[in-house]
This record gives structure tokens, sequence and C-alpha cells, in this order.
């Protein structure tokens, strides 16, 4: 696979409680909009002709002044009116990036400030690179009071970064790092290359629809082989463990 991106890239607007799951599973991501993206189909076919991907950049639907994740356009579909897109995964990018650093091809001129655009062909800005693959969440300035803080004696201010790859280590130490449907142990099978290895997937991420809600790593997340995790998502919503489970013949 290329590691160059088009000169081009598209941008778009989603709210970041639909981003923020997918990020921290480390999965693809299908998003719709409602206008025809022929420019970006276009892009993508001409970058295909030359090895190159397209690149997404994705700004907070609900703060327009941020940018959050950024991944490679992998399917660009012209529905009725509207398009359904596939991101190969979401990068968080780092630091504070906003919309207004994107100068746009139709003027040369940066996204206004303000100005709700929920599409846009920009140039590709010179912070996108295929090789740095950042953190796994776009960081979060506020304050946050996930489940880990709670009980702590010391006022601790996490940031959301910091606060979802403990959860992801939470769900592993307690679950441990085998696959939960199927037993699958990277580090058994690969051996020090693979040791500590697994996805981990998120049970429910749509009922973080509306009001974002911290992450119980226990509650909320269990350790999957890539094969387990993607045969679960084949379908939305997805499988729960137990029939992923029935499917393996592992049903107790
Ligand atoms: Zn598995
Ligand atoms: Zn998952």
């Amino acid at each position: 696979m290329s590691n160059e991106l088009t000169g081009y890239c598209v941008y778009t607007i989603v709210s970041r409680d639909r981003l923020d799951p997918v990020a921290l599973e480390g999965g693809k991501f299908v998003g719709e909009e409602a206008r025809t993206w022929k420019g970006g189909v276009q892009l993508k076919a001409e970058g295909e002709m030359e090895g190159q991907r397209l690149p997404l950049l994705l700004a907070d639907a609900k703060d327009c002044s941020r940018l959050l994740y950024w991944g490679l356009l992998e399917d660009i579909q012209l529905l009725d009116g509207r398009t359904r897109y596939t991101v190969d995964r979401l990068r968080a990018l780092r630091g504070r990036r906003s919309p207004q650093e994107l100068v746009l091809r139709s003027t040369g001129e940066p996204i206004a400030y303000g100005f709700i655009r929920p599409y846009a062909i920009c140039h590709t800005p010179t912070f996108l690179t295929l090789d740095d693959d950042g953190p796994e969440l776009a960081p979060d300035e506020g304050p946050s009071e996930g489940s880990f803080v709670e009980g702590s004696t010391i006022q601790v201010t996490v940031n959301r970064y910091e606060r979802d790859r403990e959860a992801r280590r939470r769900c592993i130490a307690h679950y441990g790092s085998e696959c939960v449907a199927c037993g699958f142990d990277f580090g058994a099978r690969y051996g020090a290359h693979g040791q500590g290895f697994i996805e981990v997937h998120h049970l429910d991420p749509l009922s973080r629809s509306g009001e974002a809600r911290s992450v119980d790593p226990i509650r909320d997340l269990r350790p999957l082989c890539s094969n387990c995790h993607s045969m679960i998502h084949r379908q939305r919503p997805p499988l729960t463990i137990e029939q992923l489970k029935a499917l393996l013949g592992n049903a107790a």
C-alpha cells in the first residue's frame, strides 16, 4: 500500500460522540453527509491512478473550530442526494488544529472562521503524515471526570486521550489479553512479537450518541482478537459476545 497522500483532501464534520468510540477501537468509520461528493470521488480515482491515498479530515460538528481526526477514504458511495463514505481508521491529530488552517481548493483561501461547512475540498495540510500514528484519541481540552478518577483522593485532570488509554489498559488488566470469544492469544501464536497485542471492543458505542458518557472498562469493553472483532462488526448493530461465541460453537 502506498504511503503517499493526494495533494487535496476532503473536509467534513461529524459529532465527536460518534468518532471517539470508533477511534478507541481502531476500526473503520462509516459516515454519511447530505451532499454528493462528486469532487471527492474524482480525487480518489485520480489518486488511485498515481498510487496515492485520499485523506479525509474531520472536524467536530458541535465545535467546528476544531479538527479532531483524519483517515484514508477507502470508499465513497454517491447515494440519492447524499454520500456514504468509509475511512480506514481514525487517526487523532496531534495538538489543537483548526479548519482555519485548511486552504480551500476553490478559492485558495482558508476556511472562514465560524463558517459551518459540512463538506469541502482543501489542500492537504503538511501536518498529515502516514508514518506518524499519533495518539488513539483526539485530546480533550477540558478537565474530565471519567470513571477512573472517581474515588481518587487526589484531584487529577486527565485528558481524554490518557483516560481512554487507561480504559484500554484496565480492560486488559481485568479480562486478560486473550480474545474473550475464541481464546486466541497473540503472544502464544506469534511469540514475543505478539505479546500483549489485542483489540478492544466497545460493547455499545451507539449508546454514546447523545451525551458523552465515560467508558467503564469492565462494563463496556472486551478484548477481542482481530478476526472476532471483524466478525462481531460484520452486522450493524454488532453481534453480542454471546452470539459470536455461539457461532464459534463455544457457547456454554
Ligand atoms: Zn477471537
Ligand atoms: Zn468493536
